[in-house]
């Protein structure tokens, strides 16, 4: 009996000693194929010709470090309209567009509490590091989940997220609804990172030291060129008219004295409009990965970064100025010195990194006037005024549209209804009335979004950014290249390549080098990055996993 006992426990020992070492061994090689941390890297406004037509200034470890040793998904596109800052940065961690992330624009008409939402706004939470209302943000809008989220699921927790962004919105969408932190940038007389109670109760102490450092401060200097501008040759003389420029200065011209220039540009908020605003993004971003020891386990952790100043600064200058060419020069050093902090903190090798954009821009329609390319801006005033008159006129009230943004009608469907009239015959009218419109090309019904699918042109793109739930009645195409927009300056919205083709590139742990021309769009990212870490794809994902580039 007693030898009978002695021999069990002997085989009780021995299969609990080996399943235990099978368990680690099967554990540590999981361990050993992921990487220990993930980064994901949006540039706001990037689009694709940037990393061709700037390629030949860019140095080694930037930029082309990830052409040299990544993948370049070169014909890589948003495939939805409204190409928004929100709905990119959305889209491009839950893998999944507009239709089904909710994301509809930076701020849309709220049918239930008929107001303006802005896409990262949360009246339940309460600003931290700040008292000023810029804290009071969530991603409680995002109706489905990021890749992080679900890193953070499958690693019980363990893995962490922390969103970095100078726009709350670049921060918080990408870190999703389980981010350990997400921190952005209040300028004003503040210039200091923030957060709102969604995330913490408190600022850690690293966010309050580096807060209370001169880091900000010192960015308020001069913006001057990084080489001679006369070898800028990839873009149009720095004095010309399709430039807005900054508050207390006449020409949109270098140099720009930031500190003299702050008090007429909302103080702190001017260095957001410049390339030092991704320095400082770059600056904070190492801090976190220092102070949260991001990487430093075999947990994966993610870090989501997006470099908002390319977009200000797009907005401000416009795409083909000298001052969009020193910004991208400029940012190029930025992530040449971020990826050597991975490479030391991190480990060569140890990270995974993606890069793209949330949208790209259009040329100043003035210069592509100039130069006799169709473009335009859109006569608001006038379109309301004739659409009013055909309201009164057939409805004798204009009362029946509710609300007009990002070219969509929400219809007041309960006064429609009052006075016994079809919604589906409502919109219709609407639909043939506004085609006859100067500078509209297209005009579509919520009815034909939602029973016709969609495969392929701009009708794709518009019913994949349409949420049934939260999208308007009428949805309106301006003619290409028309833009709602100041005559200086670029901007997005569209479906057009200026506004989708943007870069997409891999590089580091489990990424193949190489390229291709072969059509990715973004909501693939999420569901790649997902299958290198293992993990369960984002719940709404449309896009699919790009095996080509993983090793
Ligand atoms: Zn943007
Ligand atoms: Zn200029
Ligand atoms: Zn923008």
């Amino acid at each position: 009996m007693k030898k009978i006992f002695s021999i069990i426990v002997l085989v009780l020992i021995f299969a609990s000693c080996r399943s235990q070492n099978k368990t680690m061994t099967s554990q540590e090689k999981a361990d050993y194929s992921k990487p220990k941390l993930v980064v994901g890297i949006v540039v706001d406004q990037m689009r694709y010709d940037y990393l061709t037509r700037f390629e030949s200034k860019f140095g080694e470890g930037g930029f082309k470090r990830m052409m040299r040793e990544g993948f370049n998904c070169k014909n890589n596109h948003f495939n939805y309209v409204p190409t928004y800052t929100g709905p990119g940065h959305a889209s491009v961690y839950t893998g999944t567009t507009p239709k089904y992330n909710g994301i509809i624009g930076n701020n849309w008409y709220d049918k239930v509490s008929k107001e303006m939402v802005y896409c990262a706004g949360d009246e339940n939470v309460s600003p931290i590091g700040t008292e000023d209302d810029a804290g009071k943000m969530s991603p409680h809008r995002m109706q489905t989940t990021t890749f992080s989220d679900e890193n953070r699921l499958f690693t019980q927790m363990q893995g962490k997220t922390i969103g970095i962004s100078l726009k709350d919105r670049g921060a918080i969408l990408p870190a999703g609804h389980t981010a350990n932190a997400a921190y952005w940038f209040h300028g004003m007389e503040e210039g200091s990172w923030i957060s709102s109670s969604f995330y913490m109760n408190e600022l850690p102490k690293w966010v309050k030291d580096f807060n209370t450092s001169d880091a900000t401060e010192s960015y308020l200097k001069v913006w001057n060129t990084l080489y001679d501008i006369s070898t800028y040759t990839e873009s149009v003389s720095d004095e010309n008219t399709f430039e807005g420029g900054f508050g207390g200065k006449d020409k949109a011209t270098f140099p720009y004295d930031l500190k003299a220039l702050s008090k007429d540009n909302r103080g702190f908020d001017i260095i957001k409009a410049t390339p030092y605003g991704n320095s400082l993004t770059a600056d904070f971003a190492m801090a976190a990965i220092k102070a949260e020891s991001l990487g430093k386990d075999a947990i994966t952790d993610v870090l989501t970064v997006s470099f908002s100043s390319t977009d200000y600064i797009g907005h401000n200058f416009g795409v083909n100025s000298k001052e969009i060419e020193d910004t991208y020069l400029r940012l190029d050093k930025d992530l040449e010195r971020f990826f050597k902090y991975l490479d030391a903190t991190v480990g060569e090798g140890e990270y995974t990194v993606f890069l793209t954009a949330d949208h790209g821009a259009i040329d100043v329609p003035n210069y592509l006037k100039s130069v006799r390319i169709p473009a335009g801006y859109l006569d608001n005033r006038a379109t309301k005024s004739r659409f009013d008159k055909f309201l009164i006129k057939h409805y004798k009230n204009s009362g029946i549209v509710e609300n007009v943004s990002n070219n969509q009608i929400f219809l007041n469907r309960k006064f429609i209804d009052s006075i016994g009239l079809n919604i589906n015959d409502v919109q219709e009218r609407i639909v043939n009335e506004l085609i006859g419109y100067k500078n509209i090309d297209k005009v579509f019904s919520a009815y034909t979004m939602t029973t016709t699918s969609f495969t392929t042109g701009i009708e794709s793109l518009l019913q994949n950014g349409y949420s049934q739930k939260r999208s308007g009645d009428i949805i309106i195409v301006p003619d290409t290249n028309y833009i709602s927009y100041g005559s200086t300056g670029s901007t997005h919205g569209s479906g057009l390549n200026h506004d989708t083709h943007v870069p997409l590139l891999f590089f580091g742990k489990g990424v193949k080098h190489g390229e291709t021309l072969d059509k990715t769009v973004i909501p693939d990212i999420a569901p790649t990055i997902s299958a290198l870490l293992g993990i369960s794809f984002p719940n709404s994902t449309t896009g699919k996993p790009l095996g080509f580039v993983l090793d």
